[in-house]
């Protein structure tokens, strides 16, 4: 394509956008750091936010037939974007509705896990404490299986509804293949509308307390910016911060990124880290582990544009 082609599909695409999600749901070179929880990130072409499902449908219609990338945004918590930014388009899915009836949940994908815990509570239903405090978007749980002490968010989950090839459908958690930090839709690309949860039913004061207890154990968290836990275990037994801090890696900085020493399986921001600068740490710690375990170590975080 010569580049004033390559404008003026630019300037169509912008103005269809428009059009589709509202002029003030569409912003342009917005910079990914606004959106990640690393902060860090360059601009991408474009950002829409999306408010309703048939939106969503029309918009992945049109880029898939112009063949123009596009990448599902949640809250940006398990992503490290590239300082070049992102040359497509970035969607934020802006539908966030929760009910239920008797002890199932549903969730549209826009909305806060945060959200459904405090939702599951208020109406004394107990299986989601263990969720409290993670910060992610329906969707991006959904999508990478996320999970915590013993808990993974498979284990609450009835069924999905999903846009793929056109058609929104209904899978059944059986039909997602879900593993530790893995689901099928990481194989072949669905976007995630929402899910159905089953839990049961418990008692308030009970559901309370348990949240209070998970929430008091994230505070140890590290409070700088980070997109939480980077690598993912590689087997049972095999504690990755442990072995980090164990290889003297505590601390270890380059540029603003730093392995911090209060959970060394988290990369921070110290304020004005890159992407670079947290990639050096990430194969540095690899290397490393490698070196001295045999063990290759896994990112659990996924690269949004060119990360190299
Ligand atoms: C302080 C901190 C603590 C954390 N603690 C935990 C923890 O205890 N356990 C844990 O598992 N994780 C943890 N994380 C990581 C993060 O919270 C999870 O990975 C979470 O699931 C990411 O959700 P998200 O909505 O932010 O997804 P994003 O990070 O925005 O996206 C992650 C992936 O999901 C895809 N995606 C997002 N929405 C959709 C959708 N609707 N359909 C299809 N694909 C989609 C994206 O394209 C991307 O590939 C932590 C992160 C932070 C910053």
């Amino acid at each position: 394509m010569t580049k004033a082609a390559y404008l003026l599909t630019m300037d169509l695409l912008e103005n269809y956008l428009k059009h589709l999600c509202g002029a003030e749901n569409v912003k342009i070179n917005e910079p990914l750091a606004q959106w990640t929880t690393f902060h860090v990130g360059g601009p991408a072409r474009f950002l829409v936010i999306v408010n309703h499902k048939d939106i969503l449908r029309r918009l992945i219609s049109a880029l898939e037939y112009l063949e123009f990338p596009y990448f599902i945004l949640g809250m940006g918590a398990n992503v490290l974007a590239s300082d070049l930014g992102y040359d497509g388009v970035i969607i934020k899915l802006n539908f966030k509705n929760i009910e239920h009836n008797d002890v199932f949940v549903y969730a549209d994908a826009g909305a806060k896990l945060g959200a459904v815990v405090n939702y599951a509570r208020d109406h004394k239903l107990t299986g989601f404490e263990w969720a409290t405090g993670i910060p992610a978007t329906v969707g991006g749980a959904v999508y990478m299986n996320c999970g915590a002490f013993d808990h993974s968010i498979s284990d609450n989950l009835v069924m999905v509804d999903v846009l793929q090839n056109g058609a929104i459908k209904t899978l059944t958690r059986n039909q997602l293949d879900y593993d530790y930090r893995h689901s099928r839709l990481m194989d072949e690309p669905a976007i995630v509308i929402g899910a159905y949860f089953r839990l049961n039913h418990g008692d308030l004061t009970e559901i309370t307390k348990q949240m209070q207890m998970i929430a008091a154990k994230r505070r140890h968290h590290p409070k700088e910016p980070s997109a939480g836990s980077v690598f993912k275990r590689p087997k049972d037994g095999f504690y990755v911060g442990k072995v980090i801090e164990e290889l003297g890696l505590s601390g270890y900085t380059v540029g603003g990124a730093q392995i911090s020493p209060q959970h060394c399986n988290f990369i921070v921001n110290l304020g004005n880290a890159t992407c670079n600068d947290i990639l050096q740490i990430i194969y540095y710690v690899q290397d490393t582990v490698e070196k001295h375990t045999g063990v290759l170590l896994e990112t659990e975080i996924i690269f949004l544009g060119k990360v190299e």
